[in-house]
């Protein structure tokens, strides 16, 4: 039995459309899953199993409500992000 959160795949999916309007200061592979890390973790996720996954992330992706929370946690996960970029503060962490 396999089950996934969907938020997971629909996250990823408005990512891309966040940074198309927003310019990431830093956009290396570290900042991006800090973003993606944050924001799943104040978004509840939403688990399935991957044989009903597709239509039920289509469901939940075309819920605007849903698709506003996400890009609002999506901007918030950035200007923590841009705030703090771990990678570079190795030694401190
Ligand atoms: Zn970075």
């Amino acid at each position: 039995m396999a089950v996934f959160n969907a938020m997971e795949t629909i996250v990823m999916n408005l990512f891309d459309e966040f940074q198309k309007n927003y310019e990431m200061k830093c956009d290396c592979t570290t900042c991006k899953e800090d973003v993606f890390a944050l924001v799943l973790n104040k978004i509840p996720p939403r688990y399935t199993s991957s044989e009903k996954g597709q239509l039920f992330v289509k469901g939940l992706y075309i819920n605007p409500q849903l698709q506003s929370d996400v890009m609002r946690e999506l901007m918030e996960a950035a200007n923590i992000v841009e705030h703090h970029q771990h990678h570079r503060e190795e030694s401190q962490s």
